[in-house]
């Protein structure tokens, strides 16, 4: 439903030149709930920008449902009107909210739909439409100064709905929001995802939305995108930094001479006592020094880091024996090359 190829965005300001997008390919299903996470600084919301074409890329290509955005833009004049209709359905919500103060909720909704020429009725009925969706149909005559931060971000959310988008762009929506009201806005994200099928690309910092709400995800640093895919995919992938930071597992060795190993469970494996059969099978003492479980896209998901008597050279049969049984096993406490070359020399 998006995609990015090679995209690039070099900001020029007073001589100075600022590479915040370094050949970006993102690619977002239809339908799902795509969260890009990352340090400031490292271009998520220039990413987002050029999705919608708020920011011109560089160079590179924006596709949203199939329609190539840049080479609209590229255009000139003359194609302007087809790319303001492909951009008015790609709904913005902003950290900020972004509402026009002197107008009331419902103006604040409707003026998109002044922007598509919409007649006064149209835009009422619209608008109207749209707040009781997001659960503020008694607000309509309100201002935003009399709305909490999370009525106010429902307000941007109706709004950014207006044009019936089929894509749904959030930076940073919810980190003005305390915890309950993030909650509740998520809840409203998904519910709009699954009712309406819009595909929604957000940016956040917080790993809590992206396992709340997010299919997938992907690592942004330095303007690039250095790790991608289904949070299922991701929790697989040995070593993901993603995966890490989405199931903390914390825990130091209480003795030296030990192996600390960070083993994730999930579909099948994670309802199998495999940790007292490792027990069992190897006579072996094992310590958890830290475990997260969680459920992800309705599925079970877990880690555990725990820790084997002996160092690693003796404990290659035992990690053998998890990853066997479909574990993912990943080795701490190992230099990152030596423990390439022990894995390496055991296969
Ligand atoms: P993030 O949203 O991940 O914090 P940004 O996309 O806002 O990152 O910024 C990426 C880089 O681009 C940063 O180094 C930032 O200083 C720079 N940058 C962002 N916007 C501009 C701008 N309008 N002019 C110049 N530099 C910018
Ligand atoms: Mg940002």
């Amino acid at each position: 439903m998006i995609t990015t190829t090679d995209l690039r965005k070099v900001y020029r300001s007073r001589g100075r030149e600022v590479t915040a997008l370094d050949g970006v390919d993102l690619h977002v299903r239809e339908g799902e709930v795509y969260g890009v996470v990352g340090q400031s600084g490292a271009g998520k919301s220039t990413l987002i920008r050029c999705v919608n074409l708020l920011e011109r890329p560089t160079s590179g290509t924006v596709t949203v449902d199939g329609r190539d955005l840049t080479e609209l833009a590229g255009r000139g004049p003359r194609a302007g009107k087809e790319l303001r209709r492909a951009r008015s359905r790609i709904g913005m919500v902003f950290q900020h909210f972004n509402l026009l103060s002197a107008r009331t909720v419902q103006a604040n909704v409707e003026l998109p739909l002044e922007i598509l020429g919409l007649t006064g009725k149209e835009r009422e009925r619209k608008a109207l439409e749209l707040l009781d969706l997001v659960g503020l149909a008694d607000k309509a005559r309100s201002y935003p100064g009399q709305l909490s931060g999370g009525q106010k971000q429902r307000v941007g959310i109706a709004r950014a709905l207006a044009g019936d988008p089929k894509v749904l762009l959030s930076d940073e929506a919810t980190s003005a929001l305390d915890p309950d009201t993030t909650r509740s806005i998520l809840g409203l994200l998904r519910d709009l995802n699954r009712q309406l099928g819009l595909t929604v690309l957000l940016i956040t910092h917080e790993m809590d939305v992206v396992k709340a709400v997010c299919d997938s995800a992907a690592l942004m640093k330095g303007g690039h995108i250095v790790e991608s895919g289904t949070v299922a995919e991701l929790l697989a992938t040995p070593g993901s930094e993603l995966a890490h930071q989405l199931f903390p597992v914390g825990g130091e060795a209480s003795t030296p001479d030990s192996t600390v190993v960070d083993v994730t469970f999930h579909g099948e494996a994670a309802t199998q006592p495999v940790i007292s059969q490792l027990a069992r099978t190897y006579n072996v003492d094992i310590s958890i020094l830290g475990a997260a479980m969680d459920t992800v896209g309705g599925k079970q998901i877990g880690r555990m880091r725990i820790q084997l008597p002996g160092r690693f050279e003796e404990n290659v049969v035992p990690i053998g024996f998890l990853r066997e049984r479909g574990l993912q096993v990943d080795v701490a406490g190992v230099a990152d090359e030596a423990a390439v070359l022990l894995k390496e020399s055991v296969r």
